[in-house]
């Protein structure tokens, strides 16, 4: 308890009066340390989706390295079972989790819930900083919530752009919006903090980190290393291709749903019929993908139609493939730092880098398009080196600690 002023006094009734009052401060400040120690600058990261969480779990690891930082995890859990999968492997138990996610859920429905049930959480937290990771219907939402608080923002993988507001859809809004809110922009390249500045943000406001994911890549590769058992599920496919090349193909996009799935399914069945391949999808849950996928392809003995896997377990299938047939966003990114060709099922790509560098090219989801693509790498063994040896543009494994360190400075005290 704090000692009423006049009490003091009365204890010291021979101190001088200068004495009274600076040895009364020096009490009240030694008290109210001791009763309320200094708070710790309070930062609460949030996200929401299996890409997040994989890229957002470095940076939580990094953060909660720093003592004077108080670090506070949220998931809306806008995808339940591809979080959690990620959240285990990372050994992330959130301190807040929404658990939002309902079946068959609109953008507009979940995004309300989002907004509203986030604001809640954010008035009982208070944190001095919110960080959100790139696109997602949390991020946005996220980042308004806290707006609406005035907490700041810090967003990271700030600054990918497509330039079309309907590829990637919701996304390219999504992180538009984000970036209009932010007061720190970690752009995971050049690129980026370019495509910023030409938005009118501030230099001062834009950090050039590299992309977390590759600090993710890198961490669970160490990790498999040390304990293979972590990967093992993937064995028996393994040994039943061994001898084929293998094509690892993933596809999730809205914007492919419907005639753009039913052609990379259509694509799949003719590259099926060679004998030197094999094709191992893990198949997004989404019933647009799913079984359009099971109905075009089940028939194939080279084609593993197989469920979505563990961080792990993707990292090991990266790693045993030939070439890489995606339109997924972060599985561009990973792929050249293993050295892995990627052909593109998308017609722009916010990832211009990997384009530019050669590790990737953009293949649309035109059936023809996908089977020349992937014919010209599996048999052109020039055009297979020439993607396979460029240079990785999207980092080098330090970006979490990069970023957390910026915080760490900018936060040196509680708001
Ligand atoms: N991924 C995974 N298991 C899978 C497929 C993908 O762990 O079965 C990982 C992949 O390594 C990448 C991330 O999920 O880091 C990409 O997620 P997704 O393609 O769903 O989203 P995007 O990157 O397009 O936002």
């Amino acid at each position: 308890m704090f000692a009423p002023a006049s009490a003091y006094g009365r204890a010291r009734p021979d101190a001088s009066h200068v004495e009274v009052v600076f040895t009364k401060a020096c009490y009240a400040a030694t008290m109210s340390e001791a009763n309320h120690p200094a708070r710790k600058p309070k930062i609460c990261i949030i996200f929401g989706t299996r890409p997040e969480a994989i890229k957002m779990f470095p940076l939580v690891h990094a953060l909660r390295r720093i003592d004077h930082i108080e670090t506070r995890v949220a998931v809306t859990a806008q995808h339940r079972a591809l979080l959690d999968q990620v959240l285990d492997i990372a050994d992330i138990t959130p301190d807040i989790d929404l658990d939002l996610m309902t079946a068959g859920q609109s953008l507009d429905a979940l995004s309300a819930r989002i907004l509203t049930q986030l604001g809640a959480a954010l008035d009982v937290e208070k944190p001095d900083r919110v960080v959100v990771h790139g696109d997602t219907l949390t991020t946005m939402m996220a980042s308004l919530a806290a707006y609406f608080r005035q907490i700041p923002v810090a967003h990271v993988e700030a600054g990918l752009r497509s330039g079309n507001i309907y590829a990637p859809w919701p996304e390219e809004v999504n992180r538009r919006v984000t970036g209009q809110i932010a007061d720190l922009h970690f752009a995971p390249t050049k690129a980026a903090a370019d495509a910023l500045i030409a938005e009118n943000v501030p230099k001062a406001a834009i950090h050039i980190t590299g992309n977390t994911v590759i600090d993710a890549l890198l961490a669970t590769q160490a990790h498999i290393a040390a304990n293979p058992s972590l990967a093992s599920g993937l064995d028996e496919l393994a040994s039943r291709f061994a001898g084929k090349k293998i094509i690892l193909v993933t596809s999730h996009r809205r914007e492919n749903f419907g005639d753009g799935m039913a052609a990379i399914a259509r694509a799949i069945a003719r590259i099926a019929q060679r004998d030197d391949v094999a094709v191992i999808f893990p198949v997004h849950p989404n019933p647009a993908v799913r079984p359009v996928m099971e109905e075009m392809l089940a028939g194939y003995a080279n084609v593993a139609l197989i469920d979505p896997l563990d961080y792990p377990h993707f990292v090991r299938l990266l790693s045993m493939a030939t070439l890489i047939l995606t339109d997924s966003g972060g599985v561009q990114e990973e792929a050249p730092a293993l050295g892995k060709p990627v052909l593109v099922m998308r017609n722009t790509t916010e990832r211009p880098e990997g384009v530019a560098a050669g590790t990737a090219r953009l293949v649309g989801t035109d059936e023809d398009g996908i089977v020349t693509g992937i014919f010209t790498l599996l048999d052109d063994k020039a055009a297979y080196a020439a993607m396979a040896s460029a240079h990785n543009p999207f980092g080098d494994g330090t970006a979490a600690q990069k970023i957390a360190r910026i915080l760490a400075d900018v936060h040196q005290h509680a708001r």
